[in-house]
Protein backbone atom coordinates (compact mmCIF):
# COMPACT_ATOMS: atom_id res chain seq x y z
CA UNK A 1 0.00 0.00 0.00
CA UNK A 2 1.57 3.92 -0.82
CA UNK A 3 2.02 5.88 1.86
CA UNK A 4 -0.95 8.22 0.54
CA UNK A 5 -3.38 5.33 0.49
CA UNK A 6 -2.33 4.32 3.84
CA UNK A 7 -3.24 7.48 5.00
CA UNK A 8 -6.14 7.80 3.45
CA UNK A 9 -7.64 4.48 5.18
CA UNK A 10 -6.67 5.46 8.15
CA UNK A 11 -8.48 8.47 7.84
CA UNK A 12 -11.63 6.66 6.42
CA UNK A 13 -10.99 4.24 9.43
CA UNK A 14 -11.14 7.03 12.19
CA UNK A 15 -14.49 8.30 10.40
CA UNK A 16 -16.15 4.83 9.67
CA UNK A 17 -15.72 4.39 13.78
CA UNK A 18 -17.17 7.47 14.91
CA UNK A 19 -13.72 9.28 16.16
CA UNK A 20 -14.22 12.21 13.50
CA UNK A 21 -17.51 14.08 13.33
CA UNK A 22 -17.73 14.75 9.45
CA UNK A 23 -15.03 16.71 8.37
CA UNK A 24 -12.87 17.48 11.15
CA UNK A 25 -10.24 15.33 11.64
CA UNK A 26 -6.44 14.56 10.16
CA UNK A 27 -3.70 12.11 9.95
CA UNK A 28 0.02 12.95 8.52
CA UNK A 29 3.61 10.96 8.24
CA UNK A 30 6.79 12.75 8.52
CA UNK A 31 8.78 12.21 5.56
CA UNK A 32 11.87 14.07 5.70
CA UNK A 33 13.62 15.97 8.86
CA UNK A 34 11.20 18.87 7.75
CA UNK A 35 8.64 17.62 5.54
CA UNK A 36 5.53 15.42 5.96
CA UNK A 37 2.58 13.47 4.10
CA UNK A 38 -0.91 15.61 5.78
CA UNK A 39 -4.47 14.88 5.07
CA UNK A 40 -5.24 18.28 3.06
CA UNK A 41 -8.48 19.50 2.36
CA UNK A 42 -9.59 19.62 -1.79
CA UNK A 43 -11.98 21.71 -3.88
CA UNK A 44 -14.04 18.08 -4.00
CA UNK A 45 -13.73 17.59 0.14
CA UNK A 46 -16.51 15.43 1.13
CA UNK A 47 -14.94 14.71 4.72
CA UNK A 48 -12.68 12.50 6.68
CA UNK A 49 -14.65 9.47 5.83
CA UNK A 50 -14.18 9.91 2.06
CA UNK A 51 -10.66 10.74 1.96
CA UNK A 52 -8.96 10.06 -1.05
CA UNK A 53 -5.13 9.45 -1.51
CA UNK A 54 -5.27 12.60 -3.78
CA UNK A 55 -6.29 14.75 -0.68
CA UNK A 56 -2.27 13.75 0.50
CA UNK A 57 -0.28 16.04 0.29
CA UNK A 58 3.71 16.58 0.90
CA UNK A 59 4.50 19.65 2.50
CA UNK A 60 7.13 21.46 4.66
CA UNK A 61 6.60 21.72 8.80
CA UNK A 62 5.27 25.59 7.87
CA UNK A 63 2.68 23.94 5.25
CA UNK A 64 4.82 25.01 1.96
CA UNK A 65 5.19 22.88 -1.18
CA UNK A 66 4.71 22.26 -4.21
CA UNK A 67 3.18 19.26 -3.97
CA UNK A 68 0.37 21.22 -2.50
CA UNK A 69 -1.99 22.11 -6.24
CA UNK A 70 -5.47 23.21 -5.68
CA UNK A 71 -5.16 21.67 -1.75
CA UNK A 72 -5.18 23.68 1.63
CA UNK A 73 -2.94 22.66 4.56
CA UNK A 74 -5.51 21.86 7.35
CA UNK A 75 -6.00 25.09 9.85
CA UNK A 76 -4.16 22.99 12.43
CA UNK A 77 -0.92 21.63 10.62
CA UNK A 78 0.67 23.23 14.11
CA UNK A 79 -0.30 20.45 16.10
CA UNK A 80 1.22 17.93 13.57
CA UNK A 81 4.08 20.34 12.54
CA UNK A 82 4.90 21.29 16.26
CA UNK A 83 4.88 17.42 17.49
CA UNK A 84 7.10 16.14 14.92
CA UNK A 85 9.52 19.37 15.62
CA UNK A 86 9.19 18.29 19.38
CA UNK A 87 9.33 14.96 19.44
CA UNK A 88 12.49 13.55 16.94
CA UNK A 89 11.08 9.90 17.66
CA UNK A 90 7.74 10.45 16.44
CA UNK A 91 7.16 9.26 12.53
CA UNK A 92 2.96 9.79 12.51
CA UNK A 93 0.53 11.98 14.00
CA UNK A 94 -3.56 11.69 14.44
CA UNK A 95 -5.50 14.51 15.34
CA UNK A 96 -9.34 13.71 15.43
CA UNK A 97 -12.73 14.67 17.71
CA UNK A 98 -13.99 11.29 19.45
CA UNK A 99 -17.35 12.44 21.07
CA UNK A 100 -16.48 9.83 23.54
CA UNK A 101 -13.02 11.94 25.03
CA UNK A 102 -15.21 14.98 24.53
CA UNK A 103 -17.66 13.98 27.08
CA UNK A 104 -15.03 12.52 29.77
CA UNK A 105 -12.54 15.69 29.39
CA UNK A 106 -15.60 18.23 29.64
CA UNK A 107 -17.48 16.05 32.71
CA UNK A 108 -13.69 15.80 34.15
CA UNK A 109 -14.44 12.05 34.31
CA UNK A 110 -11.26 10.25 35.09
CA UNK A 111 -9.60 7.70 33.13
CA UNK A 112 -8.62 5.16 35.43
CA UNK A 113 -6.90 1.41 34.77
CA UNK A 114 -9.82 -0.68 35.82
CA UNK A 115 -10.18 -3.16 32.96
CA UNK A 116 -7.34 -5.20 31.71
CA UNK A 117 -7.81 -8.03 29.23
CA UNK A 118 -10.68 -6.52 27.79
CA UNK A 119 -8.23 -4.20 26.01
CA UNK A 120 -4.72 -3.59 26.83
CA UNK A 121 -3.52 -1.05 24.78
CA UNK A 122 -6.51 1.25 26.26
CA UNK A 123 -5.52 -0.55 29.78
CA UNK A 124 -2.13 0.66 29.62
CA UNK A 125 -2.78 4.09 28.44
CA UNK A 126 -5.07 4.44 31.69
CA UNK A 127 -2.50 2.48 33.68
CA UNK A 128 0.15 5.05 31.76
CA UNK A 129 -2.27 8.33 32.53
CA UNK A 130 -3.28 10.18 29.83
CA UNK A 131 -1.92 13.85 29.70
CA UNK A 132 -4.86 16.55 29.25
CA UNK A 133 -4.24 19.89 27.13
CA UNK A 134 -6.60 22.19 28.90
CA UNK A 135 -7.47 24.99 26.23
CA UNK A 136 -10.32 24.27 23.88
CA UNK A 137 -8.64 26.17 20.88
CA UNK A 138 -8.12 25.78 17.27
CA UNK A 139 -4.79 25.09 16.74
CA UNK A 140 -4.09 27.38 13.61
CA UNK A 141 -1.25 28.93 15.23
CA UNK A 142 3.00 27.24 15.85
CA UNK A 143 2.73 28.58 18.97
CA UNK A 144 -0.43 26.70 20.39
CA UNK A 145 0.94 23.78 18.63
CA UNK A 146 4.25 24.23 20.71
CA UNK A 147 1.57 24.07 23.87
CA UNK A 148 0.21 21.25 22.62
CA UNK A 149 3.60 18.91 22.06
CA UNK A 150 4.43 20.43 25.60
CA UNK A 151 1.45 18.91 26.77
CA UNK A 152 2.10 15.60 24.82
CA UNK A 153 5.41 15.63 26.44
CA UNK A 154 6.90 12.25 25.80
CA UNK A 155 3.62 10.13 25.98
CA UNK A 156 1.87 8.54 22.84
CA UNK A 157 -1.58 10.31 23.63
CA UNK A 158 -2.89 13.57 24.38
CA UNK A 159 -6.89 14.53 25.44
CA UNK A 160 -7.46 18.51 24.24
CA UNK A 161 -10.32 19.25 26.43
CA UNK A 162 -13.02 20.41 25.09
CA UNK A 163 -11.76 19.84 21.48
CA UNK A 164 -10.57 16.60 20.73
CA UNK A 165 -7.15 13.97 20.63
CA UNK A 166 -3.87 13.86 19.63
CA UNK A 167 -1.94 10.39 19.11
CA UNK A 168 1.34 9.49 17.82
CA UNK A 169 3.44 6.41 16.51
CA UNK A 170 6.73 5.60 16.07
CA UNK A 171 8.79 3.38 13.45
CA UNK A 172 7.91 1.51 10.70
CA UNK A 173 4.07 1.09 11.22
CA UNK A 174 3.52 4.71 12.68
CA UNK A 175 0.16 5.66 10.78
CA UNK A 176 -1.07 1.82 12.14
CA UNK A 177 0.32 2.48 15.85
CA UNK A 178 -1.02 6.11 15.94
CA UNK A 179 -4.12 5.13 14.57
CA UNK A 180 -4.49 1.75 17.26
CA UNK A 181 -3.50 4.51 20.10
CA UNK A 182 -6.70 6.64 18.96
CA UNK A 183 -8.60 3.92 18.86
CA UNK A 184 -7.53 2.72 22.33
CA UNK A 185 -7.99 6.20 24.03
CA UNK A 186 -11.69 5.90 22.70
CA UNK A 187 -12.19 2.70 23.95
CA UNK A 188 -10.83 4.41 27.61
CA UNK A 189 -12.57 7.15 27.40
CA UNK A 190 -16.32 4.95 26.19
CA UNK A 191 -16.26 2.64 28.92
CA UNK A 192 -14.86 5.48 31.50
CA UNK A 193 -18.50 7.63 30.36
CA UNK A 194 -20.59 4.68 30.76
CA UNK A 195 -19.09 3.46 34.00
CA UNK A 196 -19.50 7.26 35.91
CA UNK A 197 -22.51 7.08 34.27
CA UNK A 198 -23.65 3.87 36.14
CA UNK A 199 -22.27 5.57 39.41
CA UNK A 200 -17.96 5.09 38.69
CA UNK A 201 -17.96 2.41 41.57
CA UNK A 202 -15.67 0.45 39.76
CA UNK A 203 -12.46 -0.49 41.51
CA UNK A 204 -8.59 -0.33 39.53
CA UNK A 205 -6.46 -2.53 39.22
CA UNK A 206 -4.54 -4.78 41.47
CA UNK A 207 -0.80 -4.40 41.00
CA UNK A 208 -0.83 -8.37 40.30
CA UNK A 209 -3.54 -8.55 37.00
CA UNK A 210 -1.59 -5.02 36.16
CA UNK A 211 1.67 -7.78 35.78
CA UNK A 212 -0.15 -10.17 33.52
CA UNK A 213 -1.13 -7.42 30.88
CA UNK A 214 1.84 -8.11 28.51
CA UNK A 215 2.83 -5.68 25.57
CA UNK A 216 1.67 -7.98 23.00
CA UNK A 217 3.77 -5.80 20.75
CA UNK A 218 3.16 -4.08 17.54
CA UNK A 219 3.02 -6.56 15.04
CA UNK A 220 -0.14 -7.84 17.09
CA UNK A 221 -1.34 -4.79 18.58
CA UNK A 222 -0.98 -2.25 15.36
CA UNK A 223 -0.73 -4.30 12.20
CA UNK A 224 -3.26 -7.16 12.92
CA UNK A 225 -5.76 -4.48 14.25
CA UNK A 226 -5.64 -2.00 11.18
CA UNK A 227 -5.99 -5.05 9.17
CA UNK A 228 -8.95 -5.56 11.11
CA UNK A 229 -10.40 -2.01 10.45
CA UNK A 230 -9.13 -2.42 6.48
CA UNK A 231 -11.67 -5.57 6.43
CA UNK A 232 -14.20 -3.75 8.13
CA UNK A 233 -13.89 -0.75 5.96
CA UNK A 234 -14.32 -3.53 2.88
CA UNK A 235 -17.38 -4.85 4.18
CA UNK A 236 -18.74 -1.15 4.53
CA UNK A 237 -17.61 -0.33 0.77
CA UNK A 238 -15.41 2.12 2.02
CA UNK A 239 -11.88 0.21 1.03
CA UNK A 240 -10.38 2.22 -1.76
CA UNK A 241 -8.18 0.25 -4.68
CA UNK A 242 -4.42 0.18 -4.67
ZN1 LIG B 1 -9.23 19.76 15.91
Amino acid sequence: MSRRLLIAHACRILGARGLAEDVLGHVSLRTGPDRLLVRCRGPQEEGLLFTRPDDVREVDLDGSGADLGDWAVPNELPIHAEVLRARPDVDAVVHCHPPSVLLAGLEGVPLRPVFGAYSIPAARLALEGVPVYPRSVLVRRPELGREVAAALGDKSVLVMRGHGITAVGSGEHAVEQAVGRALALDVLARVSVESARLGGRAPELTPEDVAELPDLGGAFNDVMLFRHHLARLRHEGLLLAE
